[in-house]
């Protein structure tokens, strides 16, 4: 029982609890919970030692003993991506104590996201931001169900690439769920009134073709306030406007069909429904006139979606203090340090004027 967990806790020491505390399990009470995993760490010859958040919960630790026995229970459930329903024994008092799992089963497999690298890699990335936002105590039912909706489409998008389909450029889904990740922490920019004054912003596609960011005073400025704060020390970005504009509309894209548009494709209808399909198809070749939903101003998609994903991205650096590994390698194509007027260090470069 009071074995400590060796050679890994280098890494998992910071946040991983001692088994000592354990032995209460079986007095405390049972809880039940929808889940995500966000880390696995097998334990001792067949246990395994689970990182969750739980929707209702926050982070929950526990321990699935004889998870690798082949009569186990939990062989083959406990997967990173998929929704499960899991019971457990609610850890004792002690700091750092391990809940112990007592039943599970599976709500939502999604199986294709380890099959197709690009989905597998941005999957990671919402994992990891669920993990920087975890919190023992109270759960984040709207970010949980955010970061479901996130893995669904991605495992979706997987899906259609593995069968040679379209699908929506997973970079799309990452960004939506960047940006709800920031709103459900409180640090959503702000992008249609000035962050400092709070002046409204000129309506999308009539103001400046650039317009000032500063993260941290919270998202974009205007003129006035930008001159004031930059006099004062403050680093503030110099941005495409629509780059602005595209962010809300991203955001806005709640359903598949808005989401898929924004990248520029008709939605897939969910059944084999040639129909629908057809109709989707008219909303993104149909002229103005046509019916059912307005196709957005300019699809986001290319230098556009790239530059996008680096703001996004060095705004998220800013307030989380720290840059997600998942982060690395994603988005190296999108820098390109080449471009004219690329703004001072710390700015997102600047993107193609070309992308309206
Ligand atoms: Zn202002």
């Amino acid at each position: 029982m009071g074995r400590a967990f060796g050679g890994k806790s280098s890494v998992l020491g910071r946040v991983w609890p001692t088994l000592g505390a354990m032995g209460t399990a079986n007095a405390s009470r049972l809880e039940q919970d929808r889940v995500l995993l966000l880390a696995r760490v097998p334990f001792g010859e067949s246990s395994l030692v689970v990182q969750l958040f739980a929707r209702d919960r926050g982070r929950v630790h526990l321990i699935a003993r004889g998870a690798y026995r082949a009569n186990s229970g939990y062989a083959g459930l406990l997967d990173l991506f998929d929704s499960l329903e899991l019971s457990w024994h609610r850890a004792g008092q002690a700091h750092g104590a391990l809940g112990e799992l007592r039943a599970g089963a599976l709500a939502v497999r999604r199986k294709h996201l380890a099959q197709d690298l690009a989905s597998y890699g941005r999957a990671l990335g919402v994992l990891e931001l669920l993990d920087l936002a975890a919190r023992v105590g109270p759960g984040d039912r709207a970010l949980f169900e955010r970061a479901e909706a996130a893995l669904d489409e991605l495992d979706f998008g997987a899906t259609r690439r593995l069968d040679d389909c379209v699908a929506v450029d997973p970079e799309l889904v990452a960004l939506r769920f960047d940006l709800e990740f920031l709103g459900a922490l409180g640090l959503a920019p702000a992008l249609d009134r000035c962050a400092s004054c709070g002046r409204q912003a000129p309506l999308p596609g009539t103001g400046l073709a650039r317009t000032a960011f500063a993260p941290a005073a919270g998202g974009r400025l205007c003129q006035r306030c930008a001159a004031h704060l930059q006099s004062e020390g403050m680093a503030v970005w110099d941005l495409e406007s629509a780059l602005l504009e595209a962010a809300a509309a991203l955001l806005a894209a709640r359903d598949r069909e808005a989401l898929w548009a924004l990248g520029g494709l008709p939605a897939p209808s969910p059944r084999a429904d040639s129909q629908a399909e057809a109709h989707a198809g008219t909303l993104l070749t149909g002229g103005p006139g046509s019916s059912g939903r307005k196709a957005p101003a300019a699809t986001l998609s290319g230098p556009r979606l790239a530059a996008l994903g680096d703001w996004v991205d060095r705004f998220l650096e800013h307030h989380l203090e720290t840059r997600p590994k998942s982060r690395g390698a994603r988005r190296r194509h999108a820098a390109n340090s080449s471009l004219p007027n690329a703004p001072h260090r710390g700015g997102p470069p600047r993107p193609s004027a070309s992308a309206n």
